[in-house]
């Protein structure tokens, strides 16, 4: 197989199941002919991620709680052993207690903020430093966030101000590590309906919403967030790093619902 991943080797944290975005991603970069290793967050999703690695030709499976630090450096362990070295990395993981993702943000408990800021942002930045050493011929990482970092959406909540930290994360380890040659990066994806998507209140209405008012008037896929995760993973955005690129059929720069939506 050719293609332009061909001879690049990546770890791809965040899948679930065939719904996760991180399955898109995977199936974009694995079509592309990169070799793919996938970490897993217990037993249960592990027999569910397992197949799917396998239908991308991957047997390369680690267990990963990213609030137990000893998970994280051990999945890089293994990797230097496999592999000696790694080309990217996706981190498409993300959580807050659902109880807190409904009704006022003023609510929020500190032991759930720590906890969100802990697993959704500055999980990644515990990853790239690891990742960053095995990059030894430069690397592109990329994060997965949302609208809601700079927008105020309903019931979104303590996991905006999670994504708002995250994207600043892009930015200063993009400047880290830019001397290196590795590229941090970060798609703002559209609503979709995953496991996590499903535990923020009203998800379904805020998906119907955004199919109503985005210029291109339809929700994204994973395979469109897929394909745009893979020009940031390839060589195709070599000069792109530190950018926050929207895949959300155009919805984020709208000021207004369409006139349709007003006068229906
Ligand atoms: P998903 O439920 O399929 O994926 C979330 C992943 O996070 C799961 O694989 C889960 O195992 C992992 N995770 C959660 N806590 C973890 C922990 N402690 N250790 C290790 N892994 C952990 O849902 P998704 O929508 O594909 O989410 C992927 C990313 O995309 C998240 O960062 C999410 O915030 C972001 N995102 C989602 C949407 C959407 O509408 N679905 C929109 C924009 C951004």
């Amino acid at each position: 197989m050719t293609g332009i991943m061909q001879g690049k080797r990546g770890l791809i944290m965040g899948v679930a199941n065939n719904h996760s975005i991180a399955w898109g991603i995977s199936k974009a970069l694995a079509a592309e002919g990169a070799e793919l290793a996938f970490t897993y967050q217990g037993e249960a999703l592990g027999k569910r991620v397992k197949p799917l690695a396998a239908e991308v030709g991957s047997d390369f499976l680690l267990p990963c709680d990213v609030e137990d630090i000893a998970s994280v450096d051990s999945i890089f362990e293994e990797i230097r052993a496999r592999w000696g070295r790694l080309d990217f990395i996706v981190h498409a993981i993300g959580f807050s207690d659902k109880n807190e993702l409904k009704g006022l943000y003023a609510n929020t408990t500190r032991d759930n903020f720590t906890r969100t800021m802990v697993i959704s942002c500055f999980s990644f930045t515990e990853i790239a430093k690891r990742a960053a050493e095995l990059m030894v011929e430069g690397g592109s990482m990329l994060t997965l966030t949302y609208n809601g970092s700079t927008r105020v959406i309903p019931n979104y909540n303590v996991m905006g101000v999670a994504k708002a930290a995250l994207e600043a994360s892009v930015r200063y380890l993009a400047a880290d590590y830019g001397p290196r040659g590795i590229r941090v990066n970060a798609v703002s994806a559209g609503p979709i309906r995953t496991l996590a998507g499903a535990g923020i209140s009203d998800a379904r209405a805020i998906l119907s919403w955004n199919q109503r008012n985005a210029p291109l008037r339809k929700s994204v896929t994973i395979d469109q967030v897929g394909s745009s995760s893979l020009y940031l993973l390839s060589d195709l955005s070599a000069g792109v790093t530190g950018e926050i690129h929207f895949v959300d059929a155009g919805y984020n720069i709208t000021s207004m619902p369409t006139l349709e939506t007003l006068t229906k």
